[in-house]
C-alpha cells in the first residue's frame, strides 16, 4: 500500500476508511470487515455520532492481537462547536475515550467555521461563533499543544480553501500537516493540490466516488453522479475495473490519500484492490477533462442569512 510521509518518520496508508454516515448498527462491522481485509487507516469524526461504536469494534479487533493499535492509521476531527481554547483538549478526550484510544494519529480541524459551545447544527444566526469571536489561531494553537501533550501525533485541518491556509500560515510556525477536502474528478482542485504540494501539507480526498448516500436535504437537485459518468465507466471497461476503483485509483496517483466509505463487504473490499488498477496517460487525459468545480458538499449548510460564513471555500 503506498503511504503518505511526514517529517518524524510516521508514514500514512494511501487509502482508509471513511465513516461518515454509517449507522451505529453497522459501523462497527464495517471497520472489522476492513481491518479483516488490510485497511490500516480509519477516518473519523465526533460529529458522526458514531465513535463509541468504532471504539468498541477497535477495543475488540485489537484485544485479538492479529493487529496492534500502532499498525492502524486512526484519523478523527474536531467538531465546530469547540474552537474555544478551553473546549478544544475535553472535545478531543471525549472523542479518546469514545474510541477507547490512549492517542490519534492524525486530529483534524474539522471546519473553518465555529459555533456556540454545545451547539450540535445552528438554526439560526445567534448560535454561530464569527471567527473574530473564535480565532482560527488559538484552536490551532490547543491542537498544537495537544500534541505536545501526547494525545495525537499530527494535526491538520479540513475544509481550508489557499486563503485560509495562508492566514493560518502567516500566524504560526507549525504548518498543518494535512488537509482533508473534497476531491474527485469533478472537483480537482488543482491549484489546492499545487499550493500544498509546495508547502509541504498532504491532501485527503473525501466524498471521492460522490457521496451518494448523503441525505436528501444535503443534495442539490440534479446532481451529476461520478459512478455513472461514461468516461468513468468506459475505463473501467478498460481495466475490468469498477468505476469506484478508477475514482480511487486517480486520487491515489494524485498522491493523496483517499477515504471511500463502505458498510458493504464487497465495496470494502473493492475499495481497497483499487490500487491494482493502472491508469495510462490516455485515461488521465480524459479524467482531466472531467474537471468542472463541482462541489458535493458546498458547506451552504453552514449559511445563515448574515452570518459570517456566506464565502466558506473563498
Ligand atoms: P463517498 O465515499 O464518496 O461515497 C460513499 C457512497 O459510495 C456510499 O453510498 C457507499 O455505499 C458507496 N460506495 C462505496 N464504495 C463503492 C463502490 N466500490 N461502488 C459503488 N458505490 C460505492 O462519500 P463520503 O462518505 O461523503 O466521503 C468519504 C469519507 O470522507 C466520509 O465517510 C468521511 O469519513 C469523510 N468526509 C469528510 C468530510 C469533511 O468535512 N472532512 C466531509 C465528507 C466526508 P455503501 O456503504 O453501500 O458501499
Amino acid at each position: 500500500m503506498k503511504t503518505l510521509k511526514f517529517n518524524n518518520g510516521d508514514k500514512m496508508p494511501a487509502i482508509g476508511l471513511g465513516t461518515w454516515k454509517s449507522g451505529k448498527d453497522e459501523v462497527g462491522k464495517a471497520v472489522k470487515i476492513a481491518l479483516n481485509h488490510g485497511y490500516r487507516h480509519i477516518d473519523c469524526a465526533a460529529t458522526y455520532g458514531n465513535e463509541a461504536e468504532i471504539g468498541e469494534a477497535f477495543s475488540d479487533f485489537f484485544s485479538t492481537g492479529r493487529i496492534k493499535r500502532e499498525e492502524v492509521w486512526i484519523t478523527s476531527k474536531l467538531w465546530n462547536n469547540a474552537h474555544k481554547k478551553e473546549d478544544v483538549i475535553p472535545a478531543l478526550k471525549k472523542t479518546l475515550q469514545d474510541l477507547q484510544l490512549s492517542y490519534i494519529d492524525l486530529y483534524l480541524i474539522h471546519w473553518p467555521v465555529a459555533f456556540k459551545p454545545g451547539v450540535e447544527f445552528p438554526k439560526n444566526d445567534d448560535e454561530y461563533l464569527s471567527l473574530e469571536e473564535a480565532p482560527i489561531i488559538e484552536t490551532w494553537e490547543m491542537m498544537l499543544q495537544a500534541k505536545e501533550e501526547g494525545l495525537i501525533k499530527h494535526v491538520g485541518v479540513s475544509n481550508f480553501s489557499i486563503p485560509k491556509l495562508k492566514e493560518l500560515m502567516e500566524k504560526t510556525d507549525s504548518n498543518p500537516e494535512i488537509n482533508q477536502v473534497e476531491l474527485h474528478p469533478y472537483l480537482q482542485q488543482n491549484e489546492l493540490l499545487y499550493f500544498c504540494k509546495k508547502n509541504k501539507i498532504h491532501l485527503t480526498a473525501y466524498a471521492p466516488l460522490g457521496s451518494g448516500d448523503r441525505a436528501d436535504v444535503l443534495k442539490a437537485a440534479n446532481e451529476p453522479s461520478l459512478l455513472e459518468n461514461e468516461v468513468i465507466k468506459k475505463i473501467a471497461h478498460k481495466h475490468s475495473a469498477s468505476p469506484g476503483q478508477i475514482l480511487i485509483n486517480w486520487n491515489v496517483l494524485r498522491d493523496t490519500a483517499v477515504i471511500p466509505k463502505s458498510t458493504r463487504e464487497k465495496h470494502i473490499k473493492e475499495n481497497l484492490q483499487s490500487t491494482d488498477v493502472e491508469l495510462d496517460k490516455n485515461d488521465l487525459e480524459q479524467i482531466a477533462t472531467l474537471d468542472k468545480g463541482f462541489r458535493y458538499i458546498t458547506g451552504r449548510f453552514f449559511v445563515t442569512e448574515g452570518n459570517t460564513y456566506e464565502d466558506i471555500f473563498g
